[in-house]
């Protein structure tokens, strides 16, 4: 993993800026450092195919319990993003050229996992046309020959910067989930994800579903970065208006001092709450609690929104 405590290296844009204090995390964060067998052979199998996760790369806390399934989300097209959101440990700069033979290393890894699910992420690729849209499909279509009783998760960036025929080729390789995150309420956009824009990102997932009406869609929101509780409400309708079908929600972590500060630790009831909400709001799957990511659970989870979506199905 790598050191959290030299962000210059990492983060040039976030080098200059003052420290925000890191407070201390309450026993609800607290996890167990990854040592499991399981854990080792997910790593050794990262190693060997020269894979990036964003497990690693985001300092995730879940990554023992996860990667002692197997579970690993690969980060494809590089370790290095073009953006440079405030509360995200993935390095900023300049990356390398897309790897060709990345797509077959993903599915052959896929393979090796014995994965019934995976999830697939990226960085940001702002400095290639189709923001790395043509990449994500061949890897979807690569894990299909390599692996075709696995399902697929994809956890897109924005094409903010590309033709809509970016996302088409995405949503035509045909994943069983496209997930886009929020991130966070659009009050907090300028200070939080500010090379981004909430209402494209919310339009990108109605697009999808546009697109393909059948295919699953996903989103999900950090809270303690400072959101108002309305606000997430708000979060929450425009998701529905926009037909999305599973929400996440989980406590946002600060990685070095030099990240936005965490405003408050989200209360277990709170996020309690908070789901009671999503799902009166009509969501088919909610993921509410402190450590909910996009990713954590999302095999059992795909399971369960495939049985509520058949179950209200049946209902109509
Ligand atoms: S929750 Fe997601 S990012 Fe975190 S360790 Fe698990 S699979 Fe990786």
């Amino acid at each position: 993993m790598r050191d959290l405590k030299i962000p210059q290296d990492r983060h040039p844009e976030k080098a200059h800026r003052a420290d925000n204090a890191q407070p201390k995390k309450p026993a609800w964060i607290r996890v167990k450092a990854p040592t499991s067998k399981g854990y080792r052979e997910t790593r050794d199998i990262m190693r060997a195919h020269k894979l990036v996760t964003v497990c690693e790369e985001a300092g995730c806390p879940n990554v023992g319990e996860c990667w002692s399934q197997g579970h690993a989300t690969m980060m494809i097209m590089g370790e290095i993003c073009t953006r440079g959101c405030t509360f995200c440990n993935v390095a900023t700069g300049r990356p390398d050229a897309l790897d060709v033979f990345e797509p077959g290393r993903v599915a052959d890894a896929v393979k090796k996992l014995g994965l019934n699910h995976v999830v697939i992420t990226s960085v940001d690729r702002d400095d290639v046309e189709d923001g790395g849209a043509e990449h994500f499909a061949q890897t979807i279509r690569a894990v299909r020959r390599q692996a075709p009783g696995t399902t697929i998760e994809i956890l897109t960036p924005d094409f903010l910067k590309c033709a809509p025929e970016a996302l088409e080729t995405v949503v035509k390789a045909g994943p069983d989930v496209f997930n886009h995150n929020l991130e966070t309420v659009p009050g907090l956009y300028p200070t939080v994800r500010p090379g981004a824009r909430y209402f494209h990102s919310l339009r990108l997932l109605q697009r999808v579903k546009e697109i393909d009406p059948a295919m699953f869609t996903k989103s999900g929101i950090m809270v303690g970065l400072g959101e108002e509780r309305p606000a997430v409400g708000q979060v929450m309708d425009d998701l529905r208006a926009a037909d999305v079908d599973f929400l996440t929600i989980g406590q946002y972590l600060q990685p070095t001092p030099k990240h936005h500060r965490v405003d408050r630790f989200v209360t277990p009831e709170e996020f309690a709450a908070y789901e009671k909400t999503a799902y009166g709001k009509g969501f088919l799957m909610v993921s509410a609690t402190p450590l909910t990511r996009s990713s954590y659970h999302a095999g059992d989870d795909f399971a369960r929104l495939r049985a509520a979506r058949l179950e209200k199905l049946g209902r109509a």
